[in-house]
């Protein structure tokens, strides 16, 4: 695997076809990486973008090259036209595909994922500026949150996570290793190329 600055990951369901959640900054690492993973890049049929950084769209562009169907939900404040692309910017919360919803757009920057899983809902974020707080409680409206993935930026009132039973604090996250300190049984710890079974 190749790491960067940046997030990127992939949701596998039941029931519906792989969803790519954010692109990274390069879309050469994204396509290698996905490579080395066995995911077939033709083979997303979602793509959503967290929110319009760099670090989560840089490798847009390339996936979009080899991979001409594939829905697209961004934020409004980053919608444009795709020609031919079937592009739907995201205000309020909405379902993607079975299981899978997105918060809305929180504070006019960005969206997350509540995915339905056999232990609650597990949120998955870009960069969390919204801010932690505000992204639990939009995606309480799906169900018990039991757990949340990705950059937690400058998130520090640690008290908020003490309920979750799964902690994968990446990217961004300023606090890392003092949230892995205080919940080291429930925490995973994140990079390139980690698969997690929800
Ligand atoms: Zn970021
Ligand atoms: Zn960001």
């Amino acid at each position: 695997m190749k790491s960067g600055w940046g997030f990127s990951a992939v949701i596998e369901t039941e029931h519906a076809s792989p969803i790519l959640f954010d692109t990274g900054s390069d879309g050469s690492v994204l396509l290698h990486n996905m490579r080395q993973l066995g995911i077939d890049a033709r083979q997303i049929g979602t793509i959503v973008i967290s929110h319009a950084h760099g670090d989560h769209t840089g490798g847009l562009q390339s996936i979009l090259e080899v991979n001409g169907d594939a829905e697209i939900y961004v934020p409004s404040s980053l919608w444009r036209r795709l020609p031919g692309r079937n592009v739907t910017a995201v205000t309020g919360p909405v379902q993607i595909c079975a299981g899978v919803f997105s918060t809305g757009e929180l504070k006019g920057i960005e969206q997350s994922l509540a995915l339905m899983t056999d232990r609650g809902i597990v949120v998955v974020t870009g960069c969390s500026h919204p801010g932690v707080g505000e992204i639990l409680r939009a995606a309480s409206r799906f169900g018990k949150v039991s757990g949340i993935v990705g950059g937690l930026h400058g998130f520090h009132d640690f008290d908020r996570l003490r309920g979750l039973s799964l902690i994968c604090p990446c990217h961004c996250t300023q606090y890392k290793s003092e949230i892995c300190r205080l919940f080291r049984e429930r925490c995973e710890e994140c990079g390139a190329g980690l698969t997690l079974e929800l």
